[in-house]
This record gives structure tokens, C-alpha cells and sequence, in this order.
């Protein structure tokens, strides 16, 4: 196996396994059992690895390219104004739809 992305919490590990996963491309995820263990800690603290068999290594990675190209578009909800990263369809703040 071989780690192709280091995630910022486990939300975020969790949604690109599923992502992965979608693609026919069989994903682990380390350093979530760490976080478990520490139970009331916020999970974020913790880094989260995505890792993929070798074969896998160039597929995931593109798709993984493609999944941080579209994090860094932001948009406003038409709703309550909130900024949110343009992997959302959804506003995090009060779940208004991204097209209104
Ligand atoms: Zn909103």
C-alpha cells in the first residue's frame, strides 16, 4: 500500500475513502484508530492518511487532484451568506442547496 493523501480530519478522510470507494478503488485509512482512543479530543487534531494499493497509486491521485482543485472553490449561500468550500452541495451552516 501507499499513502497517496494526508486528510485534515476524519470527515474529510471518510468522504474521499467514499469517493475511493466509488471509483472501484479499495481505500485504508490510518491514524483514525488513534483518534478513537482519545475519545473527547476533537478528531481534527489528528491526521488522518489515505492509503491504496500500488496499482491503484494514479488513479486515486488524480481523483484525488480533482477532489482538492474543487475545495478551493468557495461559494456564498444564497441563504444565510455562509462561505462554503466548493466540495459542499449542501451549506454546512443551514443545509440550504448550493444552486438555491
Ligand atoms: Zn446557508
Amino acid at each position: 500500500m501507499e499513502k497517496v493523501y494526508q486528510a485534515m480530519n476524519t470527515l474529510e478522510a471518510h468522504s474521499l475513502k467514499g469517493l475511493l470507494v466509488s471509483h472501484q478503488i479499495d481505500c485504508v485509512l490510518k491514524g483514525e484508530a488513534l483518534s478513537a482512543a482519545v475519545g473527547e479530543l476533537p478528531t481534527d487534531v489528528q491526521g488522518v492518511t489515505l492509503w491504496v494499493a500500488r496499482e491503484d497509486v494514479t488513479r486515486a491521485r488524480g481523483l484525488l487532484r480533482e477532489y482538492e482543485a474543487q475545495s478551493r472553490t468557495h461559494w456564498e449561500c444564497r441563504e444565510c451568506g455562509e462561505d462554503n468550500a466548493g466540495s459542499f452541495e449542501l451549506c454546512w451552516q443551514c443545509q440550504h442547496s448550493r444552486d438555491g
